[in-house]
């Protein structure tokens, strides 16, 4: 019955213009196929649009970007010509993604200019996007340094700074480098944290510098975690690599990501997968920064099925339609499990995880799903690497 769709749609409409959302944005949206805020955005948008500092605790996947995307498009003054808003991000990979999102964001007011710094690409190509006058600046936190001390940039009329991730930020050791450029930036600022977890620095970071923050927390319920089917594989080390193509043979999914725990293994699965005949690229700290962003642009647009992955190169980034998730080395920190199968069942889509393990990390799996109250369905599988017969039932009905 069309009569009824529209209805439908003008009232999902109504849901972002009850949170003042401006007419230029509902229509970015609605061609971003966003239709109804989710519980981070209903909660943040009018508490960031009144000007409040924020921490934000929020599951992966739940839509942080559009969170604090929607308060800095409202807030910004397109007259000013200096930078006025300010995002940190733990990663190129995340810088860049959440540079596209804003983009997205903005397509109908085209004054906006967003400049990205991040290291491993030529300063040159990214002083000349601070020529042009940005008013939003999105940047890892050693570029962002580098730029204002070689006089490039001046953060000294931020009115509004997001950290992002800054749980991973400050775990990667920028502690330092995200102080000096919160001190950078005016006293009278408005500061906005987002983070899947809370930790002890992103609480003193807070209680330093934020003003009567307004502490946002969205719970991992049934309806914002994402839908993902869990399984794990007790597998001994040696059929890894079987079990691994047998999972890739079962046809049933476009797109994977398969996560291993160091670089040098990256890239060597993905040789490996590649000599089988698989169509799969890895992503890695040791590949050239250009290379990697043309990775994740190939992937993104289903240029290749197959992603070998480390934690690091992968972590925040958001892939539509991930359709599984293989951890063929388990993590090493409890909060990497649920980084990593965040990448599937992305936006309320279902999604299906397969973690191997030996017998000997059964303890640490053991461990890590004591942290996240979960529990997978065991699958076994026989000496050559195929699922058990008695396990199938189990696979094919989850997937
Ligand atoms: P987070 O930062 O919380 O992990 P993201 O901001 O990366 O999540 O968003 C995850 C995905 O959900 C993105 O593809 C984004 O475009 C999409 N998304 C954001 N808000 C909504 C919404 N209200 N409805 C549907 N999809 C959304
Ligand atoms: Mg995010």
């Amino acid at each position: 019955m069309p009569g009824l769709r529209k209805e439908v749609r003008v009232l999902s409409a109504d849901a972002f213009r009850a949170l003042d959302v401006s007419d230029e944005v509902l229509k970015a949206l609605d061609g971003m196929g966003i239709e109804n805020p989710t519980d981070i955005q209903k909660e943040t948008i009018p508490v960031m649009m009144a000007g409040r500092d924020i921490i934000g605790i929020a599951p992966t996947g739940t839509g942080k970007t559009v969170a604090f995307g929607i308060p800095m498009l409202e807030y910004i003054s397109l007259k000013e010509t200096r930078v006025q808003e300010l995002v940190l991000a733990p990663t190129r990979e995340l810088a860049q993604q959440i540079v596209q999102e804003l983009t997205d964001l903005a397509r109908f007011i085209p004054q906006v200019k967003i400049a990205a710094l991040y290291g491993g690409q030529p300063m040159s190509r990214q002083i000349n996007q601070l020529k042009h006058k940005p008013q939003i600046v999105v940047a890892t936190p050693g570029r962002t340094l580098d730029m204002v001390n070689r006089g490039h940039v001046s953060l000294a009329h931020v009115h509004t700074l997001v950290i992002d991730e800054a749980d991973e930020m400050l775990k990667m050791g920028f502690v330092k480098d995200v102080t000096r450029i919160i001190e950078m930036a005016p006293v009278d600022r408005q500061l906005v944290m987002f983070s899947a977890t809370t930790n002890r620095d992103v609480m003193t970071i807070s209680w330093r510098y934020q003003r009567e923050p307004v502490e946002i927390v969205v719970e991992a319920t049934k309806e914002n975690r994402p839908q993902i089917a869990q399984h794990t594989l007790l597998i001994p080390r040696d059929k890894k690599m079987e079990a691994l193509q047998y999972l890739l043979d079962s046809d049933e999914f476009d797109r994977v990501m398969v996560f291993v725990n160091t670089k040098f293994m990256a890239q060597r699965l993905s040789d490996k997968l590649v000599k089988e005949g698989y169509s799969a690229r890895a992503l890695h700290g040791d590949i050239r920064q250009s290379q990697r962003t043309q990775v994740m642009n190939d992937f993104k647009r289903g240029k290749f099925p197959i992603l070998v992955a480390t934690d690091v190169a992968a972590r925040g980034i958001d892939v539509d339609d991930v359709e599984a998730v293989i951890n063929y080395d388990l993590p090493n920190e409890n909060e990497y499990y649920l980084h990593r199968i965040g990448r599937t069942g992305r936006a309320r889509k279902h999604g299906v995880s397969f973690t191997m393990m030996t017998f000997q990390e059964s303890v640490r799996m053991d461990e890590i799903l004591r942290y996240i109250q979960s529990k997978p369905t065991p699958l076994h599988f026989d000496a050559q690497g195929i699922l058990r017969r008695e396990d199938e039932e189990a696979f094919f009905e989850n997937i």
